[in-house]
């Protein structure tokens, strides 16, 4: 069975979900909700930051280490995520919490110097990337993964995956975004753990389909 382009399924995706939502927050709260949603519901990261209020980077860093973990506790790991948090923040200092200066450096170094943090894999870097810095870095995650396999697509590693959204599509970090929410309503409306494959806009050409 021949199978859909990057850009196929991208617009069946548009089809089936409507216009895609966009990472909500500023830039520098994208990058810790980015840290905070890590093996958690995104419910979770809204319950911290309603509490919260607007973080800023200037504050974190001064903030008691205790208190920045309590004011995430609703996320789990709080230890761990309190940590990233001032990684990332220190690392913002060091373009003086200016998010122009940030996108004004090129994706190859940002997205390196994001790896360097501890704390922070591939898929947080690449959220931080389109959402806050924009710059085309596709996001991939576990729904994106496990949508590819069920499709057929054969890819043994992200890097092919990468390879894969990132030549079929033109170098836009919104439609990165875009995408990247598009693949996200799609696993939790159909290709979840447990797909539900009937009404899938995708049945009539997935061998991974269940009906
Ligand atoms: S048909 Fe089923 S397995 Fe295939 S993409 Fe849709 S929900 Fe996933």
């Amino acid at each position: 069975m021949e199978r859909l382009t990057g850009q196929q399924v991208y617009n069946k995706l548009v089809e089936a979900y409507g216009k895609p939502r966009w990472w909500p927050g500023t830039p520098y709260e994208i990058m810790v909700s980015a840290v905070l949603v890590q093996n958690t519901a995104w419910t979770q990261v809204e319950k911290a930051l309603a509490a919260w209020g607007e973080p800023e980077p200037a504050k974190v860093l001064e903030m008691p280490v205790e208190q920045l973990q309590e004011t995430i506790r609703p996320c789990g790991f709080m230890k761990a995520k309190a940590a990233t948090i001032r990684n990332v923040s220190e690392w913002y200092r060091g373009y003086g919490f200016d998010i122009e200066k940030a996108r004004a450096t090129s994706l190859d170094r940002l997205r390196r110097e994001l790896l360097g943090l501890k704390g922070i894999g591939a898929e947080t870097a690449d959220a931080m990337l389109v959402f806050a810095l924009h710059k085309p870095s596709f996001v991939i995650d576990a729904y994106t993964r496990r949508f590819l396999d069920r499709m057929g697509y054969g890819f043994t590693d992200d890097r092919q995956i990468r390879r894969f959204f990132e030549s079929g599509l033109p170098a836009d970090y919104q439609i990165y975004g875009w995408y990247h929410w598009l693949l996200l309503e799609h696993g939790k409306n159909h290709c979840g753990k447990q797909p539900t494959c009937d009404g899938c806009a995708f049945s009539t050409v997935c061998p991974g389909r269940i009906l």
